[in-house]
């Protein structure tokens, strides 16, 4: 479970996450939504300490981080074997092969014997519908088939939590489909995730909770289906301002 508690983070004047309050379920998928600028980024930042907002609490199970003191380097590691970020596909290491991507971290962060690496990653390869491309280079594959490699990676880590922002938003529709129906698997696998997306139609099937930020404050905190039932004329306005 995460749950940050007063979590507030400034840029110079700019107060961009205003006394953030919530929780993030395990085993369920939380999706972030709001308008440009609104703070989704730096919040979904902030649980992977990319991001060190100046004051409040956060807790991932056992570990606790008080924003207001200086981090350890520890503490960071920690937190980051819990939560992986899944970076748009381009942070995959280019000099390596697809299935070498995949057996770096699990066995030099993760300590793993290698044949055991490689046997997991190939099953997280046919999980994606990459089992034909493990050996293939990143500049060797589309975009949707690299963003699929980068989520098999992250899983390959065993994070408690998987990170993703705007998961699509670089693919065309069709690519975009591709990847979003592996986000689907593994939201029934009931993987704890957090997702930003500007997709209201894929937060509609995968969401569990909707996090909506407006301007950095929280002003929908709750269900999935109390979300797009509201009345409240804001949401309903921003819903009708997406679709
Ligand atoms: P989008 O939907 O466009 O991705 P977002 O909701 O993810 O927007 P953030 O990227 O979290 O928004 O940015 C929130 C606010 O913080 C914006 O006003 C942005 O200009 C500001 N901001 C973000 N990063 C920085 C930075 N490194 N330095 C200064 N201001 C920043
Ligand atoms: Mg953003």
């Amino acid at each position: 479970m995460i749950e940050l508690t007063h979590l507030t983070k400034r840029f110079g004047d700019n107060v961009v996450l205003n006394d953030i309050c919530t929780t993030f379920p395990e085993q369920e998928t939380t999706v972030i939504l709001g308008p440009s600028g609104s703070g989704k980024s730096t919040l979904l930042r902030s649980l992977n300490l990319l991001e060190h907002p100046e004051e409040g609490q956060y807790q991932i199970d056992d570990l606790q981080v008080n924003f207001a003191e200086p981090i350890s380097s520890q503490t960071t590691f920690a937190v980051r074997q819990k939560t992986e970020m899944v970076f748009q596909g381009f942070n995959l290491f280019p000099h390596m092969t697809v299935l070498k991507n995949l057996i770096e971290g699990p066995v030099h962060v993760l300590k793993k014997p290698k044949a055991d690496a490689m046997a997991e990653a190939s099953t997280l390869l046919k999980h994606v519908g990459l089992a034909d491309k493990a050996d293939a280079y990143p500049s060797q594959l589309s975009g949707g088939q690299a963003q699929r490699v980068a989520i098999a990676r992250s899983l390959a880590m065993h994070p408690h939590y998987i990170l993703l922002d705007e998961p699509t938003s670089a693919l065309d529709p069709e690519l975009e489909l591709e990847v979003l129906k592996v986000l689907l698997t593994i939201h029934e696998q009931q993987q704890s995730m957090v997702i930003v997306t500007h997709n209201m139609s894929f937060a509609k099937r995968v969401a569990n909770k909707i996090l909506f930020i407006e301007n950095g404050d929280v002003q929908y905190d709750g269900s999935a289906a109390g979300f797009f039932a509201s009345e409240n004329p804001r949401i309903k306005r921003f819903i009708d301002s997406m679709s």
